[in-house]
């Protein structure tokens, strides 16, 4: 399989596109086809375990690596030490006709760990295929749970390094702790000044920079991105909607070729990204439906067909979605465009010069029949919590409730009585004061200490805190850097000093 750039060029392998993230004229890497798994082929996937259905997934795109390097990678990467549930992605029934795909059960408890476990294999295994022998640096910028996910899938792999920016008031203090307090020799974390969307541009302004790639260079070290613009990131998402589907298929609740809608809280457009790419794939899919918070630039671009980031920017109890520049939109664009990258690399143009883009009614009435899509503000995500608390006894994280909440608002309009999957994307004990707060009485005392949110979460919900928050607690700090938004070349290349100690 080759691949291409959204922008018109380049035609790479597989490994070329993992390895080296983005393409040359800044367009993100696409697969020249999607291969189709045939009906016969995904009646197959019921019996499988996890690691089988993601191996027979992969190897359909990833051509340049054998079954037996793809084979030893799932395992390694959905290792029974590093995930606390034997399904590694298992489908909870919430009612006649919702589901609960639960991603967050690998060891930073959000779905990034689904494909950051699984980056790191396929990346060094790239560079070998390559015949690259400098040092693989990832950088990252993050809205929180990417910059924890991937520096535990890098820690510490021989001839990687992991460098993560963070938004320095825009991450939850356990999402911060989680990474300040990273072990490992080859990690990086440093504070930015400025929201995700400063971080994103700025780590995409390294990318392209030739006088850093050199210095880089310099250093023996080349850059690769963990970043969900990578293609490596991309392809192990698809693997769990064909896996839920088959769960649903083992369960008997659907027939096979019977459709499904999947509902997504979005930020970057990655993950339901991945379930268009599925559906492209000969997954029987209802409607895709795209959750978002008050950040709602995708809701607004689904309805209108015009994409515009002029507007205000949001803190909101779903940080992870806080984001008005989604890059993985423009693999989608590339398919509206009808695969045409004279017309992305436009509109890009038009998106960085002037905020906006319209990709005109026609393409619209194409997105439209496929998405669907809405949004919460906190205190619908708040109530959406407690509902569903109440009524199905099942705790959500605040990232989910703003889908389960979509998917509400989407019954009640369209009357669609399709089987849903609510794609849950966190753990409630990663945002364990907001979904406290959700839960008690209104006036209540708003804890503020993390931990102890995190007890009484416990105590409300019987489900115990999972040990990755408990041990937080003891864990020293040992990442302290941070720097400006326009400064962050130099705060890469002051990590890897020797003398540097993070
Ligand atoms: C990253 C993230 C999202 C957004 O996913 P995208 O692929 O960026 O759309 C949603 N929820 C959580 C908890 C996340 O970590």
């Amino acid at each position: 399989m080759s691949f291409f750039s959204t922008r018109g060029g380049a035609c790479v392998t597989a490994s070329q596109a993992i390895l080296y993230g983005l393409a040359a004229d800044g367009g993100l890497y696409v697969p020249a086809m999607f291969p189709q798994i045939s009906r016969k082929k995904l009646l197959e996937l019921v019996n499988m375990t996890y690691c089988q259905r993601a191996s027979a997934i992969l190897r359909t795109y990833l051509e340049d690596f054998s079954i037996p390097e793809i084979d030893a990678a799932v395992s390694a990467a959905y290792a029974k030490d590093k995930f606390d549930d034997a399904a590694i992605a298992p489908l909870r029934r919430l009612n006649d006709s919702t589901y609960v795909l639960e991603l967050f059960h690998g060891p930073t408890l959000a779905f990034k760990d689904m494909a950051l476990q699984l980056l790191p294999h396929l990346t060094t295994l790239s560079a070998r295929k390559n015949g690259e022998e400098r040092e693989v640096s990832i950088l990252v910028a993050t809205s929180g749970d990417t910059g924890k996910a991937a520096l535990e899938g890098f820690k510490d792999v021989p001839g990687t390094s992991c460098t993560v920016f963070y938004p320095m008031d825009g991450v939850s203090r356990v999402q911060q702790l989680q990474m300040t307090t990273t072990g490992g020799d080859n990690t990086h974390v440093i504070a930015v000044k400025g929201n995700f969307d400063d971080a994103q541009t700025g780590v995409k302004a390294l990318f392209s920079s030739a006088e850093f790639a050199g210095d880089m260079n310099a250093l023996g070290k080349v850059l690769s991105s963990a970043n969900s613009i990578n293609f490596g990131r991309l392809v192990p998402q698809v693997v769990y909607y064909f896996s839920a589907y088959a769960d649903l298929l083992a369960r008997g609740d659907i027939q096979p070729g019977e459709p499904v809608n999947f509902v997504v809280p979005t930020g970057n457009f990655g993950n339901i990204l991945a379930a268009y790419y599925a559906r492209s794939m000969g997954l029987p899919v209802g409607r895709l439906i795209c959750a978002s918070n008050r950040n709602n630039v995708l809701t607004d671009f689904f309805s209108t067909g015009i994409y515009d980031v002029r507007r205000q920017f949001f803190k909101t109890t779903s940080p992870s979605m806080d984001i008005l520049i989604s890059s993985n939109l423009e693999r989608l664009l590339f398919e509206v465009a009808d695969r045409d990258g004279e017309l992305i690399a436009t509109w890009m143009r038009q998106l960085k010069e002037c905020g906006s883009y319209s990709v005109g009614e026609q393409r619209l009435d194409w997105l439209n029949a496929i998405f669907a899509s809405g949004f919460a503000d906190d205190r619908q995500t708040a109530e959406e919590i407690r509902t569903v608390f109440l009524q199905e006894h099942y705790l959500m994280d605040t990232h989910t409730a703003v889908a389960s909440h979509v998917l509400r608002e989407y019954r009640q309009r369209t009357g669609d009585a399709t089987p849903t999957v609510i794609v849950s994307t966190a753990s409630p004990y990663k945002f364990a004061g907001d979904v406290l707060s959700a839960l008690r009485d209104e006036g209540a005392p708003r804890e503020t200490d993390a931990f102890r949110c995190a007890e009484a979460l416990e105590q409300l919900s019987g489900a115990p805190v999972p040990a990755q928050v408990r041990e937080l607690r003891n864990l020293p700090v040992r990442h302290t850097a941070w720097c400006e938004k326009d400064t962050m070349g130099q705060a890469v290349l002051r990590a890897f000093e020797p003398d540097s100690c993070c």
